[in-house]
């Protein structure tokens, strides 16, 4: 394996780290967001049929489980930058022997400002996420009333079956299971947030590293996490080769992407390191190509009806079998609406 599939190969078993990451991440956001939802239900039986004082309490509720929220990314976000900072340093450091390599920093203040996902930074997104609670839960309430519904259904309306409740284990949080209700359907808006966090800070930090050597790098391949879930308009930009000084479109593209970007390494004679100093192995292995590497419109390509059918949608996938390019489903970056692409 030469240098530049070492690190593709690397970072994308990196995913799993992130994975665990998003995991420890979650279960503190559901810590904080479960805790919201019980004040604003034990509030809602509490002043029972006040409709404006429920409004107040359930507004002022997610108002500062949103400013929580932001406290916990100060308070986790620093560590997951440093992290990712040192695994990127030690990565290519290990493929790229003899190379000076530049430390890189990133500040957790300076990420934050930037856009982490559709343009907002993940201070907005956490204030969108408690505008949509509110919104959630006082429309199911006034619904709710209206309807003449008592406390109990609304409750169930609400916060669904339970399940499982959520509880703390030797310090650790575990989310509670609960079988639909709308504050269900709300905690995958924190999931998507959770995720956002960690891809956003983690490429943050990459990219901070591949800035300050950009002088190492000759070009950028779009690598995306390669199953269901990922969605057309990423797949189709999946392997797209950016040359090291052309503008990219920076990652996450969206709240739950996963995509992120290798750098290909130049090749020691680009470097005009004197690689007669090198053991053979090492020479031979930075040789400047571009890894091997299959991607989703391989795995479309090879792919069974049926597997097909699970990554573009039935109609989708149809139409694809039927003759249609795969670039015709995504314009501007934006997915075609089957509508448009049946005329
Ligand atoms: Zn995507």
């Amino acid at each position: 394996m030469n240098a530049n599939e070492t690190i593709l190969r690397s970072l994308i078993a990196h995913d799993d780290e992130w994975g665990r990451l998003y995991q420890q991440e979650l279960a503190e956001l559901l810590a904080i967001m479960d805790e919201a939802h019980d004040r604003a239900l034990s509030g809602i039986a509490t002043l029972w049929g006040k409709v404006a004082e429920t409004k107040e309490h359930i507004d002022a509720t997610y108002t500062d489980a949103a400013k929580r929220v932001k406290a916990r990314l100060d308070a986790d976000m620093p560590s997951v930058g440093k992290d990712e900072s040192a695994y990127i340093r030690v990565l290519i450091g290990e493929v790229a022997q003899g190379v000076a390599l530049k430390s890189s920093k990133i500040l957790w203040a300076e990420v934050a400002k930037l856009p982490a996902a559709s343009g907002l930074t993940l201070y907005q997104l956490a204030d969108n996420m408690a505008v949509d609670n509110i919104a959630d839960v006082v429309t199911t309430v006034q619904q709710g009333l209206q309807a003449e519904k008592t406390l109990a259904e609304v409750v169930r309306d609400l916060r669904g079956t339970v399940v499982t409740k959520a509880r703390w284990v030797k310090g650790k949080y575990v989310p509670g299971v609960y079988e639909g209700g709308v504050m269900t359907t709300d905690t995958r808006e924190t999931e998507m947030f959770a995720r956002t966090a960690i891809m956003h800070v983690g490429n943050s930090a990459r990219e901070a590293f591949y800035e300050a050597n950009a002088d190492i790098i000759k070009a950028y391949m779009r690598v995306e996490v390669l199953d269901e879930r990922t969605c057309i308009e990423c797949g189709i930009a999946d392997g797209r080769m950016y040359k090291v000084d052309e503008p990219r479109p920076s990652l996450p593209a969206h709240p739950n992407c996963r995509g992120f970007y290798a750098p290909v390494l130049k090749s020691y004679r680009e470097l005009g390191v004197d690689i007669d100093e090198l053991p053979a192995g090492v020479r031979a292995s930075m040789d400047g190509a571009v890894p091997q590497y299959k991607t989703w419109r391989d795995v479309v390509a090879e792919g069974s009806a049926a597997r097909q059918d699970a990554i573009l949608g039935p109609t989708r996938a149809r139409l694809y079998r039927g003759g249609m390019k795969l670039d015709s489903f995504v314009k501007d970056g934006k997915l075609v609406p089957i509508k448009e692409l049946k005329q």
